[in-house]
């Protein structure tokens, strides 16, 4: 049985982490912040002190970090990963990161003969709770092979997308979507609500129909209750358009809704909601329109 080190037991690597450990892989586990390592311990998780010992105690190293230095200084700082990694080992990096850095990463790490996947993924975390979510892959298509059982431990689809740095491209495009649609909809509600309409009848309305979506349906709940408890932290959504925009820039795009929303969001950030969920965006639009949708 593989021996799996895993690092960075946030909202998201936690469940993700139990997934794996349900499955009967050996688990190795290091996070920064201590809290939440006495839980993974009464499990019979193994608890590093580093992600050296993490990397020197496992077959594999998965990631779950916020962005591309965290994920850059879990690799290389000292007594990090590479610090403890040997030839024929492999890192599996799950977090939201830059499609540029997750290829350097790749660069890098086959240097050392270590192989090196980017997966992200999408579906929050009751999807990393219920083991559904979707992983997103880039990488080479061998190794992609070898840990496809490993992924599906944690999800309810893996799929290949390309080559290193093509897993975080289809994240972005994914965080493009939603954001899109929490702001559409949020708009929408407010167009609704000052028209004269109720905007949870609205809801009920349109929800079947071409309008409905996956983020309507979890989103709208949240809205109308004004509670904006995450789930998915603005700063992060924040973090992944900012991605976005350097992506963008990086390969010649334009990509004017993208930047509206990026806007939005740090109107949001600036009203201190940015370790709301990013269903919060609904807040710019009640305050431009001064309005409340929750009355
Ligand atoms: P989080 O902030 O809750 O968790 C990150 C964890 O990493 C924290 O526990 C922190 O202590 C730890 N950490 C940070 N740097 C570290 C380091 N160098 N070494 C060891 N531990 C370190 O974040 P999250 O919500 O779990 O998100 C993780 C990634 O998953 C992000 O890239 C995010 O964009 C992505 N994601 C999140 C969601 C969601 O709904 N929260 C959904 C899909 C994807």
């Amino acid at each position: 049985m593989l021996r799996v080190g895993f690092i960075g037991l946030g909202i998201m690597g936690k469940p993700m982490a139990k997934n794996i450990k349900r499955e009967g892989y050996k688990l190795i586990v290091y996070n920064r912040s201590k809290s939440v390592l006495e839980e993974m311990e009464e499990l019979g998780i193994i608890i590093a002190a580093n992600g050296k010992e993490v990397a020197e105690k496992s077959d594999v190293i998965i990631t779950m970090l916020p962005n591309s230095p965290d994920v850059s200084a879990a690799l290389f700082d000292e007594n990090g990963i590479i610090d403890g990694i040997s030839a024929g080992k492999a890192v599996i990096d799950m977090s939201s990161i830059s499609p540029v850095a997750s290829k350097e990463f790749y660069s890098k790490l086959n240097e050392m003969d270590v192989s090196f996947l980017d997966a992200p993924v999408s579906g929050g975390e009751t999807g990393a709770i219920e083991g559904t979510i979707a992983v997103m892959v880039g990488g080479e298509k061998p190794v992609f092979d070898k840990y496809y059982d490993l992924l599906m431990t944690m999800a309810s689809s893996v799929t290949y997308v390309g080559e290193a740095g093509s897993g975080n491209i289809a994240k972005l495009a994914n965080q493009m979507i939603v954001a899109s649609n929490i702001t559409a909809i949020s708009e929408a509600y407010v167009f609704a609500k000052k028209a004269g309409a109720d905007p949870k009848v609205v809801f009920e309305a349109i929800r079947g129909g071409l309008a409905g979506s996956k983020v309507m349906e979890h989103k709208s709940p949240k809205i109308f209750d004004d509670n904006y408890d995450p789930g998915f932290r603005i700063e992060l959504h924040i973090k992944d358009m900012q991605n976005v925009m350097d992506t963008a820039r990086s390969v010649n795009v334009s990509i004017p809704i993208a930047a509206s929303i990026m806007e939005i969001l740090q109107s949001c950030k600036i009203d201190g909601l940015e370790k709301k969920d990013h269903s919060a965006i609904a807040k710019y639009f009640e305050k431009i329109n001064n309005t409340k949708l929750d009355d």
